[in-house]
């Protein structure tokens, strides 16, 4: 008997269903087989569409501004007898203080052991420093890494193959390249994950099947306010805004209430503090509007969300805040 009518649909977000028990093992008899899948690129380029895409779950923060995606988000991708775990990771850079060196760090860790590696690069424009900086990165891996080219945002590229042959240029060494839209086109994203499925090694899962993620819930949900914060601050802040939940109150059983969730936003100084609060609070409303919605949708619940702006000076700086935020330093 097929156990197909257990398993979840991917495109449906399986964070907490409420009721709903899923099958959590492998389907079938074939051998397990799982690997990790890292991708890398600079900001910007679309990495976190694409996982987001990739697993049909929202797991890490877009926005349009570069440098939202700090920690390295796993998502886990489950399908009969494989499992892919993607490794998101902060963009790389330059700067030279201690938030860039546990980035760097992290990106470090987050490509050894992986089975693929897949560069993603924007078609609208030739690769930039920072492009050179990714592929001299890449370089620098042993021989053994089989790394693709993904060319991405197809959908609004003037000069693709112009773009994607400078790229190339970086990379000769790439296994292959694949050229879509992580945004207009999933079916080519799922064509991409099919490709991934088919070489994963034999080896046992790595996490139960029913995982999406190995965030804790107050970490995703911290994402989710900074993503929030970073939408409706655009060009008003530096990037130095970071979100930390301080509580997580399930409704009592049998009660009508809603879930409440407390949330610290750190800014670095005092005078970035009334930015975020806004004219007689307005803006901090707008943040907790936006977040609140989106937290809703996922967990299915109704929310009260408490937000709180704390100036905690440095924080980039200081290793135990870093390390509070999640960060190995
Ligand atoms: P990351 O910094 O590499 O993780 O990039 P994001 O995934 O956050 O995407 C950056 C911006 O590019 C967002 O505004 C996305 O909506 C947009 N984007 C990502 N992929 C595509 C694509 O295929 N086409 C278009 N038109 N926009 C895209
Ligand atoms: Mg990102």
């Amino acid at each position: 008997m097929s156990d197909d009518h257990l398993r979840p649909d991917p495109t449906i977000p399986n964070l907490p269903a409420a009721d709903e028990p899923f099958s959590f093992a492998p389907v079938g008899s074939e051998p397990t087989r799982a690997g990790f899948v890292a991708i890398v690129g600079k900001p910007n380029v679309g990495k976190s569409t694409l996982i987001n895409t990739l697993l049909g779950v929202k797991v890490s923060p877009i926005t349009s501004k570069p440098q939202t995606s700090r920690r390295g988000v796993r998502g886990i991708y489950s399908s009969e007898h494989r499992q892919i775990v993607f490794v998101d990771t902060p963009g790389l850079h330059r700067g030279g203080d201690a938030l860039d060196k546990a980035m760097t760090q992290e990106v470090r860790e987050a490509v050894v052991d992986v089975e693929t590696i897949l560069w993603v690069v924007d078609l609208r424009r030739p690769p930039g420093d920072e492009d050179k900086d990714v592929a001299r990165f890449l370089n620098g891996l042993g021989p053994d890494a089989r790394i693709w080219i993904v060319g991405n945002k197809i959908d609004v590229a003037k000069y693709p193959d112009e773009a994607l042959s400078l790229y190339r240029d970086l990379y000769p060494k790439r296994e292959r390249e694949i050229v879509l839209s992580a945004l207009e086109d999933p079916k080519a994203v799922y064509a991409l994950r099919e490709d991934l499925l088919a070489l994963l090694p034999l080896n046992p899962w790595f996490f139960p099947g029913d995982a999406s993620s190995d965030q804790t819930r107050e970490q995703w949900a911290a994402e989710i306010v900074r993503e929030a914060t970073m939408v409706h601050l655009r060009q008003e802040l530096p990037y130095a805004v970071a979100v930390q939940t301080t509580d997580w109150r399930d409704p009592r059983p049998g009660k009508d209430e809603p879930l409440v969730i407390s949330a610290e936003i750190w800014v670095e100084k005092m005078g970035h503090r009334p930015i975020v609060l806004g004219k007689g609070g307005k803006m901090i409303r707008e943040i907790g509007k936006t977040a609140r919605k989106q937290l809703e949708v996922f967990l299915n619940t109704k929310i009260y969300l408490e937000l709180d702006v704390v100036v905690r000076r440095d924080w980039r700086e200081d290793r135990e805040a870093l390390r509070e935020l999640g960060f190995q330093v």
